[in-house]
């Protein structure tokens, strides 16, 4: 069967429904292809900071989640090698400090957020792309044919992949498999039915070789993780009762007891190991991350370790940019055939060296936290005097807290026409960021 679509995204995670959101905010209709049969939310929970409540912000969404999820105002991190405790602050933004900095989420919540804001049958389900063509049409633009598992094959003008981080449509562009970092993160949601009687926020233990740590979502669950350097003898991945008795007994045995009674509360179901992969900085800085009308984004392009928690942060800012390069270009679409694959290659060239810089840096912030490693190589010395004298007040707002990646003077998509006759933008109250003044502002 042979169907033809103008775009086409592939993978509906965080990347994959942020993009076709942030298109419709712009009057484009876009199909996600998602190889699962529903919505898949691995590893549970994740922490968004600033550059992420900027985007869901301007996708609309923000106060969805907000008004289900607390911020969190503090980290406690105790360096378990010295006995050092260090307070993080991290509330608010340079502007306005009120303002939702950091809250951690369910995954699936999230998902579900960005989904239901998109017309019905958007999402096509237990749709795996196995194979991408390109083809030139008659009037010498490019379509895309991409195959699926069940035989499917589609045209399509536009392909965005947001396949995650053994991307296919990565591949096809050329650029280089993930890298291992050598190190691995085990992951669960402690569920207490009566409450766990804490303090909302976030505690982190550092040890040579080790970071770990837990994250309050609400009165009744802890989000909890361990990363470390050694990897399991078995592959015990897939059977839960092994695994949370391994984190018991080997990779959080030297861990507080507070940290252990919050383990033992763990769902079996959303318990995970992972290993944490990246891509190379400069194979991100060189790499052509689009031929024609074909792109990627979210880990597709840049996945990262998750020591600054910016891989689905950066996700979300990818996707309004996109819309806004394609909705900022489209007026040319009369006399300029190229227009769609200069809007493309203008998104990866606005992307490139952000997330370059952002996975350079979550690789050495993970590098500095765990000690080098923990053995005694002279750069795991090096890695743990960093640590020790490094203040944990870090200033990260060089990462997180810039407003203007999202917002420009006509707001973050810019100044547009909508394509389908819908009303452009917005519905939400986004008071406190006076930059974003909205095309068609209404409130
Ligand atoms: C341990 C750990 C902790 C993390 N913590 C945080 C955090 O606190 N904050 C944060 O911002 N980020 C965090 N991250 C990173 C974050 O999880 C990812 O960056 C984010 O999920 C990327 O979203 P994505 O949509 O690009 O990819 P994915 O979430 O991987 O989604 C890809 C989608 O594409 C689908 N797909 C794949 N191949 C195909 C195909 N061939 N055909 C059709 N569909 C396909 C998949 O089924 C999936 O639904 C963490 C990561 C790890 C490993």
């Amino acid at each position: 069967m042979m169907i033809e679509e103008e775009i086409v995204i592939i993978g509906g995670g965080i990347a994959g429904l942020a993009t076709a959101l942030a298109l419709k905010r712009v009057g484009f209709q876009s199909r996600v292809l998602e190889r699962n049969p529903e919505l898949r939310a691995g590893g549970t929970a994740l922490t968004l900071l600033t550059n992420a409540w900027f985007a869901l912000r301007a996708l609309g969404v923000d106060h969805k989640l907000k008004s289900v999820y607390q911020p969190i105002n503090k980290s406690l991190v105790t360096n378990l090698d010295t006995g050092a405790v260090q307070e993080l602050g991290f509330s608010g933004t340079k502007e306005n400090r009120e303002d939702a900095g950091v809250i951690t989420v369910h995954r699936k919540a999230l998902l579900e957020t960005l989904a239901e804001e998109l017309p019905p049958d958007t999402i096509r389900f237990s749709s795996k792309l196995i194979s991408i063509k390109s083809e030139t049409l008659k009037d010498s633009t490019k379509a895309t044919l991409l195959h699926l598992e069940d035989g499917t094959v589609i045209k399509s003008k536009v392909v965005i992949g947001c396949d995650g981080v053994h991307s296919a449509v990565a591949q096809w562009l050329g650029l280089s498999q993930p890298l291992s970092s050598g190190r691995w993160a085990a992951r669960g949601l402690a569920v207490f039915p009566e409450g766990h009687g804490l303090n909302h926020g976030v505690k982190q233990y550092l040890s040579a070789g080790t970071r770990a740590g837990f994250v309050t979502i609400n009165s009744k669950e802890i989000y909890w993780f361990v990363v470390t350097y050694s990897s399991l003898e078995k592959d015990i991945s897939t059977n839960p009762e092994l695994l949370l008795e391994e984190v018991e007994k080997n990779l959080a045995k030297d861990l507080p007891s507070e940290f252990l009674t919050i383990v033992k509360e763990t769902d079996l179901s959303t318990l995970s190991w992972v290993p944490l992969l990246f891509r190379a900085p400069w194979n991100i800085a060189f790499c052509k991350a689009q031929n024609g009308c074909v792109t990627i984004a979210g880990d597709a392009m840049h996945p990262m370790t998750p020591d600054l928690a910016q891989g689905g942060c950066s996700a979300l800012e990818d996707a309004i940019i996109l819309a806004r390069c394609i909705s900022q270009a489209h007026p040319m679409a009369t006399n300029d055939k190229q227009w769609l694959e200069k809007a493309l290659k203008r998104y990866v060239e606005e992307r490139r060296w952000r997330v370059t810089w952002l996975v350079a840096g979550a690789w050495l912030a993970g590098w500095v936290q765990q000690g080098g490693g923990g053995d005694q190589q002279w750069w795991s010395g090096m890695a743990r005097w960093f640590r020790d004298r490094i203040e944990s007040d870090l200033e990260l707002d060089w990462a997180i807290d810039i407003p203007e990646i999202i917002g420009t003077e006509h707001g973050p998509y810019g100044q547009f026409q909508s394509q389908t006759g819908e009303e452009p933008f917005i519905t939400v109250n986004h008071q406190g960021y006076p930059k974003f003044i909205f095309f068609n502002e209404k409130d």
